[in-house]
């Protein structure tokens, strides 16, 4: 097995040679076949190399392999419309981009040129990218030291956590947050739907908090921003996380499982009336957003998520996984706070500051340990997150699921 150890993090020797990938199984380099409970965190939702997908890039080769930004091609068109026709009404556009951190810079700068305000509001340790816009949006200070100055006027509230010991967290932090809004100078409230799904830092939020966050924004002409780029395509048992509360926000970032991973690809969803306002003052275009192969993968992967209500299958795969850990680590102290929707889990383990083995602690290794029983999964840091492809057995679901007790037991 080759080590790349220059390339990836050094101290995290679970980190191997992808050979092959095939719906929810994985082999490294020297034949090893994992169970993956990462889905290449909510990237292949349906299973890694998607038998439809691929084929639907193969058929779309013959046709078309690029188109610059100011045209448009039939992939990209069919793309668009699929797209947002799965969305409320109100959000009738589609602009192009190549990922979900471009999808969210665009959505920065456009909520900046509508509202002609600078001030944005997001919560600290989120994810929304790597540029200097989203990770000025949910920063881990640490992570962003050398490069520093981060860009200027964002605020950075903290996450109303369901598991709080304040039981009044969702009420306390719409009290603080209006009093952010109340200056109407905020542009946009940046925020996923309901829970965050990146930076290991996985949160669930009360019930009715994007609800009662678009009351506020809409109190205040201010935009709401949802990144589904973790949360969209089936992940959290809706096929967008924001029909849990039927909010229709501004704009929608979608990147990831938007064509199950296998061609670059992003999003903005919004109003085309709301865009138009800017329209002139820059183009949020990108030359390979949107390339017709991806397009073409993505029209599939859409046709597959709504011909096989994918949702219901994370929905019933995502109970069942919460079940099975309640009961098989009842009262142990490494099940800690089980959340998530769907098929987006997570627990704490009992001490994560804890060493084990020398230098490393105790989620890397559960990580590790993982890896040597043919398990793999994400590195969520502080949280152990689930993301298996929606699409998994159930035979396959109950074997990782037993992979990961036995490991958790052991720790
Ligand atoms: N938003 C969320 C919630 C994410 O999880 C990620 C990627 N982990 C991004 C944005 C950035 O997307 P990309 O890696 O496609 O730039």
């Amino acid at each position: 097995m080759i080590h790349h150890h220059i390339v990836y993090n050094p101290v995290l020797e679970w980190r191997f040679d992808l050979a092959r990938g095939e719906g929810s199984h994985i082999w490294d380099s020297d034949g090893k076949e994992y169970i993956d409970f990462s889905s290449g965190w909510n990237t292949t939702n349906l299973g890694w190399n998607n038998p439809e997908i691929n084929q639907a890039m193969i058929d779309q080769i013959s046709k078309n392999t690029f188109i610059p930004m100011w045209l448009a091609d039939q992939a990209q068109i069919d793309f668009a419309k699929a797209l947002v026709s799965s969305f409320p009404t109100h959000l009738d556009t589609a602009l192009r981009a190549t990922g979900g951190t471009e999808a969210n810079e665009m959505a920065l700068k456009i909520v900046r040129a509508v509202t002609g305000r600078s001030k944005i509001v997001s919560f600290a340790h989120t994810y929304h990218g790597q540029s200097f816009g989203t990770l000025a949006l949910g920063y881990i200070p640490a992570y962003v030291k050398a490069i520093s100055p981060i860009v200027p006027d964002f605020v950075q509230m903290d996450y109303p956590d369901a598991f709080s010991e304040n039981h009044n967290v969702l009420a306390d932090f719409l009290v603080k947050l209006e009093d952010v809004l109340k200056n109407n100078d905020v542009a946009a409230v940046f925020t996923e739907a309901g829970m965050i799904t990146g930076w290991g830092s996985m949160l669930v939020a009360p019930d009715g908090y994007l609800t009662a966050v678009r009351e506020l924004t809409k109190k205040y002409g201010t935009l709401l921003v949802v990144d589904e780029v973790g949360s969209g395509f089936s992940r959290t048992g809706k096929l967008f996380a924001i029909e849990h509360e039927n909010v229709v926000p501004d704009l929608v970032t979608l990147a990831k499982a938007i064509n199950n991973g296998a061609c670059a690809l992003g999003a903005v969803v919004t109003n085309g009336a709301l865009v138009e306002k800017y329209a002139g003052s820059f183009k949020p275009t990108s030359t390979n957003g949107w390339s017709p192969l991806a397009c073409a993968a993505g029209t599939k992967n859409l046709e597959i998520h709504k011909r096989d209500k994918v949702w219901e299958m994370a929905e019933e795969k995502g109970k069942f996984v919460k079940e099975y850990l309640s009961r098989e680590l009842s009262g142990h102290h490494h099940l800690n706070k089980l959340r998530g929707k769907g098929l987006e889990i997570a627990f704490n383990l009992g001490s994560t500051s804890e060493e084990v083995e020398g230098n490393s602690n105790i989620s890397t290794e559960l990580i590790n340990r993982c890896t040597k029983n043919s398990l793999h999964l994400a590195d969520a840091g502080d949280c152990v997150q689930l993301m298996p492809p929606l699409t998994i057995s159930q035979e396959d679901l109950e074997k990782g699921l037993s992979i990961l007790v036995s490991v958790v037991k052991g720790l």
